[in-house]
């Protein structure tokens, strides 16, 4: 089988988030079941010099976008059985941040119609394709609309994040997309007026995956649907949840090579020795008896830290320190830095994104919070928990499927979970959870819990290959 996956960002290239982490390991583990690979992505000024060293250039192409032909170089790099093929046109992608620009409709337009133009460039025609949240939403549609020469080439399209749709006003489908009015009705492209790049997916992918099971029903509903609930549950036959698994060569606490001293369940008095370093490093008090709960985020209200801060104080009223990773929002930003102040002995808020600092805030913390409004699926919650540091979560998504509430009475449970997103039930989550923390026994059997399930691709990544070879046999 061949698939060709499309997406804006994949670890080790490039990352602003979980999706970076998903384009990065489920090809790998596709590879490995036999399956062949090839990534498409943006050539990012952003990505590292040692790996633009090793891109070779395959092919140049000129791209119709609008009236204009635009230069695309398509450059290849091999890596662990996977092809990578990076697009490359320095004005839409030397920039210095991979989203938000003033012409992201345009960038990604190029982008969609860069993937289907190399497609008799590749070394062989894919059977799938299979593309990643909005910015390659139009890549099935485009397919469909305009090359009936492909209509053998399966699509599959997995929704990350469906509250990041890509909406443009209308003049980008005779400006940009080179398509006419045929396509601007409500059963295509137009949304609210506007054109979708998440719609356009959403009506012509063959399949659609979303990454867990508990979102894919959340967002048939109209509180999580953003508007196109309606349109997903016409979908519902074709609509398929598939959670996420995690890289365990890059999130293993016995092989990583950031944390100050590697561990497994079996050795859990060297989680302490991280715990302690990390207390050192931020210039907190260093007492493996206090508990350290810590978020590793992007600071948008997703992450439900309109919660944290109104209960703010009652969580400092504990004998807890707080750690906080992450980069966002201004006003939350600047809240947890005025906290910081606040509770000089108690928080630290580093602002940034720091793939270094993060492993070792996995390792060295005891509690992860999670309260997210609505979750995907989530790295975060499966990091932490292969890390022995147990999570407190509202049960959303992901986070639903992931993490099983703690019971006392029958020993079981990998975490600490509250269901309302609502700000004093994730308190009273949080002080339940502190309450074990000081039981040595239990809190012992909730990590082992948590550090012996399996959080990898392996089975997930079957699945997808499942989903692949069930649409070509179709
Ligand atoms: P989302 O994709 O919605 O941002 P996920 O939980 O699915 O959230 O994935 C987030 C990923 O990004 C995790 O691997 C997490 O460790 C990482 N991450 C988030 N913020 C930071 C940060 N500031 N620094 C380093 N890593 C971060």
């Amino acid at each position: 089988m061949n698939v060709l996956f499309v997406v804006s960002e994949c670890v080790p290239f490039i990352k602003t988030g979980g999706l970076a982490d998903v384009a990065g390991a489920l090809p790998k583990e596709l590879a490995q079941l036999g399956t062949n690979v090839t990534v498409m992505m943006p050539k990012y000024g952003l990505i590292p010099e040692k790996f633009k060293e090793k891109m070779v250039l395959k092919k140049v192409l000129y791209v119709q976008v609008g009236w204009r032909r635009q230069y695309c170089g398509l450059e290849v790099l091999e890596q662990d059985g996977v092809q990578y093929i990076f697009v490359d046109n320095e004005y839409y992608f030397n920039r210095d941040s991979l989203y938000g620009h003033y012409d992201d409709a345009e960038r990604f337009t190029f982008f969609c119609r860069a993937v289907i133009d190399a497609l008799p460039h590749l070394d062989q025609l894919p059977d799938i394709i299979h593309c990643h949240d909005w910015h390659t939403g139009m890549v099935p549609f485009l397919l469909r609309a305009d090359y009936a020469y492909y209509s053998s080439i399966q699509t599959v399209f997995t929704i990350h994040n469906l509250q990041f749709q890509g909406i443009f006003p209308k003049g980008i489908l005779y400006e940009l997309l080179n398509l006419d009015d045929y396509y601007f009705t409500t059963s295509q492209l137009e949304f609210y007026g506007n054109v979708s790049f998440m719609k356009a997916a959403l009506v012509s992918a063959d399949k659609i995956t979303t990454v867990s099971p508990t979102y894919k029903d959340e967002i048939q509903m109209p509180y999580y649907g953003e508007q196109l609930d309606g349109l997903l549950r016409r979908r519902n036959q074709d609509l398929v949840g598939i959670i996420n698994g995690i890289d365990d060569t890059i999130y293993n606490p016995t092989e990583d090579t950031y944390i100050a001293q590697k561990y497994s369940v079996k050795s859990l008095t060297k989680k302490t020795v991280n715990k302690t370093e990390l207390q050192k490093s931020l210039g907190l008090n260093v007492d493996e008896k206090i508990p350290v709960m810590s978020m590793i985020t992007r600071l948008t209200k997703q992450k439900g830290l309109d919660l944290v801060r109104h209960v703010f104080h009652e969580i400092m009223s504990h004998d807890i320190q707080l750690i906080i990773l992450g980069s966002g929002e201004k006003e939350f930003e600047h809240f947890f830095q005025e906290m910081e102040r606040q509770y000089p002995e108690k928080i630290r808020c580093v602002v940034g994104f720091n793939e270094e600092l993060a492993h070792t805030i996995y390792a060295g913390s005891d509690l992860f919070l999670m309260p997210s409004q609505f979750e995907p699926c989530g790295l975060g919650q499966l990091i932490a928990l292969k890390y022995g540091t147990i999570p407190v979560v509202r049960e959303t998504g992901g986070l639903n499927d992931t993490v099983e509430p703690y019971n006392e009475y029958e020993k079981t449970g990998n975490g600490f979970s509250f269901t309302n997103f609502n700000a004093h039930d994730m308190l009273h989550t949080i002080e339940r959870a502190l309450m074990f923390y000081q039981k040595e026994d239990a809190w012992q059997a909730i990590i082992e819990e948590a550090m012996n399930r399996d959080y990898t691709w392996a089975k997930s990544a079957f699945i997808y290959n499942q989903l692949y070879a069930d649409l070509i046999s179709t």
